[in-house]
């Protein structure tokens, strides 16, 4: 897969899926425009170690301001977004008569409505150079609902509805729009579920297997380089007439 040229930009590449995605893009020779909190030197040197350009721009995604600015950092430093993957999430647990309204306004902002955003605004780029690729990172929970995920469940099947919009608007030209749907992959979002049932009083190895057993038919994790590979796969010459699917790798999730 020859990548070579294309700038990719993948929101909250930092940490978990995104991190393994922007590396499976960069080893497919894409140069990188990174985004998200926490471990930021040591995300860019990894991508960096593949051979390509890679900037990190600190963009707040919850801001629609702030991801402007990070699309005009892309555009004025790399020449523009040709893939765009939309990944950066977050996560609350509870029934649904307790969440924090706070909770639901940041979900709904970071997990959806900045698809939104960075879509609307990549697109006119996209559309100028003939060429385009977005993939938008939703999850099993695009597909089907679990208890005590309301503002999660939402925005996912959200995205989804986003994703085959998008897919409809751009059907007749080299740009498509796809999304992947995750079972459970262990990244930090997932270890704080099961921190919360080792607290509960069960033992860390009996936490991780009572997580997959509930939903995971494969009883083993995900991995973000799984997932890379599919991403890499959607940004492919073969995969020119994908439109608007919401691929699960969920190790039989959706499949019961
Ligand atoms: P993670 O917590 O490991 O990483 C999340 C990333 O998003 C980090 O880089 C973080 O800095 C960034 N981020 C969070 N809030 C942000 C904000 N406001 N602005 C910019 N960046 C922000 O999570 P993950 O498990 O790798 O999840 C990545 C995506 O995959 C999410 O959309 C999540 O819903 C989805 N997903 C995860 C799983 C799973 O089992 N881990 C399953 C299905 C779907």
């Amino acid at each position: 897969m020859n990548l070579k040229g294309k700038t990719a930009l993948v929101t909250g590449s930092t940490s978990g899926i995104g991190l393994g995605i922007a590396r499976k893009l960069a080893e497919a020779g894409a140069n990188l425009v990174l985004n998200g909190f926490g471990e930021v030197e040591a995300a860019v040197a990894s991508i960096a170690a593949c051979g390509v350009k890679v900037g990190h721009h600190p963009a707040d995604i919850s801001s629609p301001e702030q991801i402007a600015e990070m699309i005009a950092y892309a555009e004025r430093d790399f020449g523009g977004v040709d893939i765009l993957v939309n990944n950066a999430g977050i996560q609350h647990v509870a029934p649904v008569e307790e969440f924090p309204v706070e909770r639901w306004d940041s979900i709904i902002a970071i997990n959806l409505s900045a698809v939104f955003h960075t879509i609307r605004l990549a697109l006119p780029g996209m559309r100028r150079k003939g060429w385009g690729r977005i993939v938008n990172i939703a999850s099993a929970h695009g597909l089907v609902a679990s208890a005590q995920k309301s503002a999660y469940v939402a925005a996912k099947h959200g995205v989804l509805g986003l994703t085959k919009t998008v897919a409809l608007e751009t059907a007749t030209t080299p740009i498509t729009c796809n999304a992947i749907c995750p079972g459970w992959v262990l990244t930090p979002l997932v270890q704080k579920q099961i921190d919360a049932r080792i607290a509960a009083g069960t033992e860390p190895e009996q936490a991780r297997h009572d997580l997959l057993a509930e939903k995971q038919p494969s009883l083993e994790f995900v991995t973000p380089e799984q997932l890379g590979e599919l991403a890499v796969f959607l940004c492919g010459d073969a995969a020119a007439q994908v439109r608007g699917v919401a691929w699960n790798m969920d190790g039989g999730w959706v499949a019961q």
